[in-house]
């Protein structure tokens, strides 16, 4: 039986964590919150004491954490324990910089590494259908794809180390783009008297479709269940798609490209983390 190590076991590495329990795989989490495996346990995840104990007994790590300061802490820890056969993957969505000196750190000690951001949300991890973007030496893919294939329905190989950071931080900025556009849409529907329940089965089907909306749609009792639905509790965080379009525009000044939408997306995102709705999720974007 194969060990993996889990770091990180909030909204998105729970279910991914359980995916992988469910298809026969050994877990052996680690969390700071330590509430997190009052849910786990159920699903035979191990509660491991530390980075130490997980290290010792996992083939392959999995980071799913907040950011990269975290990563980079996490594995400059997993780094003290680890051994040249196992791989690490960081799943979670941090900056290119920080991913490239985790991973080259590790692999001084030839050990073997990837950078595997994911997209399709807390649904997506629970049900196993995420996308996950990947950096990194396509023989270690090869390695681990079983993973990603339980923990995702595609995984796409975008380059060299790194590429994977970088696809999402596009992929972000277009999605955090458009939920910001969708909101507006519906808020101009709504001022023009129209049903939000027609405008929905418009939209939904019409050229301006888009997963914001048939999804994921902002706004409440509209659409699939999602946490509109519960007046914006769980999902991404609002703290979390912040931090990301910080990273994309980051990358806009490193590379000097042009981008209006990306800049006033962040400055609407930096407004609703200033207003202390940082905790609420991402679709939050709706003017009331
Ligand atoms: P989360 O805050 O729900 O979970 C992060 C977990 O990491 C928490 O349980 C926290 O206790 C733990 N943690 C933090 N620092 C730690 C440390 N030093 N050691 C051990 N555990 C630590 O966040 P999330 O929503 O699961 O997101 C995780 C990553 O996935 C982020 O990088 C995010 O940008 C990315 N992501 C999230 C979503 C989403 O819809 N939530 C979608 C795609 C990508």
């Amino acid at each position: 039986m194969i060990n993996i190590g889990f770091i990180g076991l909030g909204n998105m590495g729970k279910g991914m964590s359980i995916n992988l329990s469910k298809n026969n795989y050994i877990i052996n989490g680690f969390d700071l919150n330590s509430e997190v495996f009052n849910e786990l346990k159920k699903y035979n995840i191990n509660q491991m004491k530390n980075i130490k104990e997980l290290t010792e007994n996992s083939d392959y790590i999995i980071t799913m954490l907040p950011d990269g300061k975290a990563v980079l802490k996490v594995w400059e820890e997993i780094l003290m324990h680890a051994k040249s056969s196992q791989i690490l993957v960081d799943c979670s969505t941090i900056d290119v910089k920080t991913s490239l000196l985790v991973q080259k750190n590790a692999q001084k000690l030839n050990i073997e590494t990837l950078d595997a951001p994911v997209s399709g949300g807390v649904v997506g991890a629970d049900e196993g259908t995420l996308t996950f973007m990947i950096g990194g030496d396509e023989k270690t893919l090869n390695n681990v794809k079983d993973l990603f294939d339980i923990m995702g329905k595609k995984s796409i190989h975008c380059g060299a180390y790194g590429a994977g950071q970088s696809a999402k931080i596009c992929n972000n900025m277009l999605l955090a783009s458009t939920m910001i556009a969708v909101g507006e849409s519906f808020e101009l529907g709504k001022n023009l008297g129209l049903d939000l329940n027609k405008l929905f089965e418009v939209l939904s089907t019409s050229s301006g479709s888009c997963w914001a909306i048939n999804t994921y749609c902002p706004i409440k009792g509209i659409g699939p269940k999602s946490p509109s639905d519960n007046n914006y509790n769980g999902g991404f965080s609002t703290a979390l798609m912040h931090k990301d379009l910080s990273l994309a525009i980051d990358a806009i000044n490193q590379t000097n490209s042009k981008n209006n939408y990306g800049l006033s997306t962040f400055n609407k995102f930096d407004e609703l983390v200033k207003a202390g709705k940082g905790h609420l999720d991402f679709s939050n974007v709706i003017n009331e």
